[in-house]
């Protein structure tokens, strides 16, 4: 796991005078959609017991009363500008625990597909002649400019997992990410494999976590969760050409989210 050994919470700490303190947690957004955010937000039936085990002291879409005294921060988003640089070093500085939620975060996601391209061709494309007032840089991971102590994966973030990692976190562990593919979950689920149906899929070189949600509902999964640390790209690659994939349809399925983590293709497309 990238980022630094760093001291762990425990639930229910001494605060001064001896009175029981909870930890006190941030919930930050850089450039993202904020559905990450949402999702904490749509805890619903865990809300309740996340704000008795926690003090929700800085969430910009939560709360107006917003403080820097936080212990654990959930960073949200790539980061973009040197604002964003700044920002979240200040964040990295005050935190005990910093965790990247959600694809942006972790993997740079959909915003890292500019990356691709040349930036002063992109920036003028989306911005016009203002671009010069946008300040943006080449998509970056939070884990690219500070420590991060975990990284929760997804687009967004899986609620079921928020709480078993938050839970882990207050328990004074940092959870093992999961070094499953997808396909495991898959078959858990009992889904019938979407090659079956003949859909190309590449969940066998995806990190599970997220239950096979896309599988299940028939759509192929695109891999916001990241690659497996060691995936099999050779076989996955042989596979999609032998049903008829061409090499620009193969590097978009493996780069849509994960265009900071390239895969060379030209060991695979010789003739
Ligand atoms: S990971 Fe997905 S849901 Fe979360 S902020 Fe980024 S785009 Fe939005
Ligand atoms: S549908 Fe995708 S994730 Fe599920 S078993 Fe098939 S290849 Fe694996
Ligand atoms: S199935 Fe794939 S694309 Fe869908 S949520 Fe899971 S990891 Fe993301």
């Amino acid at each position: 796991m990238p980022g630094r050994s760093r001291l762990l919470l425990q639930r229910g700490q001494e605060g001064e005078g001896g009175a029981l303190m909870k930890p006190k947690l941030g919930v930050f957004s850089f450039t993202s959609c904020e559905g990450c955010q949402l999702t904490i937000l749509n805890l619903e039936d865990q809300m309740l017991d996340l704000l008795g085990a926690v003090e929700i002291v800085n969430f910009r879409e939560a709360i107006d009363d917003r403080r820097n005294d936080y212990d654990v921060a959930f960073v949200e988003g790539s980061i973009t500008t040197p604002e964003e640089v700044e920002e979240v070093q200040a964040i990295r500085g005050r935190a005990k625990i910093l965790v990247a939620i959600g694809a942006c975060a972790t993997i740079g996601g959909i915003n890292a597909l500019k990356n691709r391209h040349d930036l002063a061709t992109t920036k003028q494309k989306v911005y016009g002649d203002g671009a010069r007032h946008f300040p943006s840089e080449p998509t970056r991971r939070v884990r690219d400019v500070v420590p991060v102590d975990y990284e929760m994966h997804g687009c967004p973030i899986d609620k079921i997992e928020l709480v078993r990692v938050t839970k882990s976190l207050l328990l004074g562990q940092i959870p093992l990410p999961s070094e499953h593919a997808l396909c495991t979950e898959c078959k858990q689920r009992v889904n019938v494999c979407l090659y079956d149906k003949g859909i190309c899929c590449i969940g066998p070189i995806v990190r599970s976590g997220c239950g096979a949600i896309c599988p299940a509902f028939g759509e192929a999964c695109v891999a916001c969760r990241g690659f497996l640390s060691h995936p099999n790209i050779a076989s996955m690659v042989e596979i999609l050409k032998s049903k008829g994939l061409s090499r620009a349809e193969v590097e978009d399925r493996l780069t849509q989210f994960n265009s900071l983590t390239p895969v060379d293709l030209s060991p695979y497309y010789l003739s």
